[in-house]
C-alpha cells in the first residue's frame, strides 16, 4: 500500500473494518484503525471541515506526517461503505504537539478515537527510529484471544506463544516475533500507551489482557489485520482443544523446528530438538 493512492488507503481501511467485523472482533464501536503517511498528501475535498487540535501524545517525529484515524464511536462495520464519513485526517504540525484535523461535515466523525494516544505513540516511535514512509495500526477485540487473556495459564508472553503457535504451520511464519502479552491496564491510560509502545517494538501484535489486541504493519492495513486473524484462529483452536479436554497435540517442537528451518524463519520461540533426538 506504500505506493497506493490515498483513495486506495481509505478503501483498505474500509476493508479492514469489514474483516475485523467478520471475525467478531469489532462489535458496535469496538476497535479502531489508523494509518501514518510520511509524504504530504492532498486532502480530498470530501473532508470539508478543518480545525486545529492538540494531539493526545507528543509526536515530534511525526511533524509533517499525515495520520488517518477512525473516529470516536465509529463502527468498523460501517467503514467500507463510505470511509470518508468515518475518518479524520490529521496533518501534524512542527513540534508534534498539535495538528490540523480534516473531516466530513456530513459524516459520523466528530473527533479521533479515544485510543488515538496509543496509536500516535506507536507511529511516533516507529517513525523516529525507522523513518518509515507508511505505518498502519489496527486495534480490535477478538473473542477467543480476549477470552484466553482472562485465563491465568495464558497470562504471560512465553506461555501464550507456547500454546498458540502450535496449531497451524503458518502461524510461526507470519508471527515469528510471537504475540506480546500485557496485563490489564485501563483503556486509553498513559500506562497502557507506554507499555503498548514498548511491547510493539518487539512484537507485531500485542494482546491487551481482558480487552483486545493491537497489530502494526509497515506494509498495509490488511497485513496488520492478517496478524490478528492468524492469532485469533490460533486462539480458537486453543479454545476448541480445551473443549475436547486438551486431547489435541498441536505441532510438536520437532515439527515446528522443521517448519522454521524449511522457511528460513528467524525466531527464538521454537525449541530445536538435540541432533540425536
Ligand atoms: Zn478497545
Amino acid at each position: 500500500m506504500t505506493d497506493g493512492t490515498f483513495d486506495d488507503i481509505l478503501a483498505s481501511i474500509g476493508e479492514a473494518g469489514q474483516r475485523m467485523t467478520e471475525i467478531d472482533a469489532a462489535e458496535a464501536g469496538a476497535g479502531n484503525i489508523s494509518v501514518c503517511l510520511a509524504d504530504p498528501i492532498a486532502v480530498p475535498a470530501a473532508f470539508d471541515v478543518v480545525r486545529e487540535i492538540l494531539l493526545p501524545y507528543p509526536s515530534p517525529a511525526l511533524a509533517g506526517h499525515t495520520v488517518v484515524t477512525t473516529g470516536s464511536g465509529c463502527r468498523l462495520r460501517s467503514l467500507a461503505g463510505a470511509p470518508e464519513r468515518h475518518l479524520g485526517v490529521v496533518v501534524v504540525h512542527e513540534g508534534g504537539m498539535a495538528g490540523t484535523l480534516h473531516h466530513a461535515r456530513n459524516g459520523e466523525f466528530t473527533r479521533p478515537t479515544v485510543e488515538f494516544n496509543s496509536h500516535l505513540a506507536v507511529h511516533e516511535d516507529r517513525a523516529r527510529r525507522l523513518a518509515l514512509p507508511f505505518h498502519a495500526i489496527v486495534h480490535a477485540q477478538p473473542l477467543h484471544l480476549t477470552l484466553l487473556s482472562n485465563v491465568p495459564e495464558y497470562q504471560h508472553t512465553a506461555a501464550l506463544n507456547d500454546r498458540l503457535l502450535r496449531w497451524q504451520a503458518e502461524t510461526i511464519v507470519h508471527l515469528a516475533e510471537g504475540i506480546g502479552y500485557l496485563p490489564f491496564m485501563v483503556p486509553g491510560s498513559d500506562e497502557l500507551t507506554m507499555a503498548n509502545l514498548v511491547s510493539l517494538r518487539h512484537h507485531q501484535l500485542v494482546l491487551w489482557a481482558k480487552h483486545g489486541v493491537m497489530a502494526r504493519s509497515d506494509v498495509s492495513v490488511l497485513a496488520a489485520c492478517d496478524r490478528i486473524e492468524y492469532a485469533e484462529t490460533a486462539a480458537r483452536y486453543e479454545y476448541l482443544n480445551l473443549a475436547i479436554g486438551g486431547r489435541a497435540t498441536g505441532l510438536t517442537d520437532a515439527e515446528l523446528s522443521r517448519i522454521v528451518r524449511t522457511f528460513g524463519i528467524t525466531t527464538d520461540l521454537v525449541r530445536h530438538p538435540a541432533p540425536d533426538d
